[in-house]
């Protein structure tokens, strides 16, 4: 397994012209990319001219918003691993233990807004006539920022789902009552997120699939693209015939298949894309 590839800061002795051509990739440098360097503008037109498009999102467009990673050592939770309280045999065990940490988490999200990479989405989906959002965060920050052509393929914390019944219903209370129960049937409520070991909506899969697979160009923001199968999609639609463009700090297993691949932070790059992107004639 070759490591994903990146050119070396300043130019000192990188040579990788050929590698990059070979590779297919236009690299930016994150310090220059914060200092204010422009998107290539091969990279505009591309946007310009797509019709049919995909972004695909993950932990990294929500971390300018202050949601904490789970994985952090704050407090209660620093002696559970998110494997052994996002699975259903850890809700079947101990549901309360399971919602208390649900719980911890959406009292911290509640408290998070949009960033200007969430809103300049929102502004993207405005202009692309097939546009689908396919997101793997469940902290609800994109439809709160406005993106309606969305997806949530892990779910959302705000949503609840009975066990009896099946019902899935929003519900933001904070605190949740322990142990929350259905309005309808009674049964028990669980988060309604994909946890470890369960599959996705099928109809959602089938949904980004078919979008994946007509998109011209996919847009994958701050994902490090190893959690599948969202880390298949971007390369099903490359598969099909889709430029692939990634918007991350750092390099990713995808950066190789990527035609660009901008390194910098979502709230950064992704408002300075679109205001060029505006500049162009509209269709
Ligand atoms: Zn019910």
């Amino acid at each position: 397994m070759g490591r994903p590839c990146r050119p070396k800061r300043g130019g000192g002795g990188y040579s990788g012209t050929g590698l990059r051509r070979l590779l297919g990739v236009e690299f930016m440098d994150i310090e220059r990319v914060g200092a204010g360097l422009e998107p290539p503008a091969a990279l505009v037109q591309l946007l310009a001219e797509t019709e049919r498009l995909v972004v695909l999102t993950g932990a990294g467009i929500s971390v300018e918003s202050g949601v904490p990673t789970f994985r952090g050592p704050e407090g209660l939770w620093r002696s559970f691993r998110p494997e052994e309280l996002a699975t259903p045999q850890a809700f079947q065990r101990n549901p309360r233990l399971v919602w208390e940490w649900y719980d911890w988490r959406r009292a911290k999200i509640a408290q998070a807004r949009p960033n200007p990479g969430h809103l300049a989405l929102v502004r993207l989906e405005e202009r692309v006539p097939d546009f689908l959002l396919l997101t793997q965060n469940v902290d609800g920050l994109h439809r709160l920022a406005g993106s309606r052509r969305l997806l949530e393929i892990h779910g959302s914390l705000w949503e609840v789902r009975c066990l009896s019944c099946g019902a899935v219903r929003e519900d933001r209370r904070v605190p949740i009552p322990m142990l929350p129960h259905c309005g309808g049937c009674g049964g028990l409520l669980r988060p309604h997120v994909v946890w470890f070991g369960e599959a996705l909506n099928p109809e959602i899969l089938r949904r980004a699939e078919e979008a994946l697979i007509r998109a011209q160009t996919v847009l994958v923001v701050g994902t490090s693209a190893v959690v599948q199968p969202a880390a298949s999609f971007a390369l099903w639609a490359r598969e099909a015939g889709a430029a692939i463009v990634e918007i991350n700090p750092d390099p990713t297993p995808l950066t190789r298949y990527c035609r660009f691949a901008l390194a910098g932070a979502a709230g950064e790059v992704l408002p300075r894309l679109l205001s060029r992107l505006e500049e162009q004639p509209s269709r």
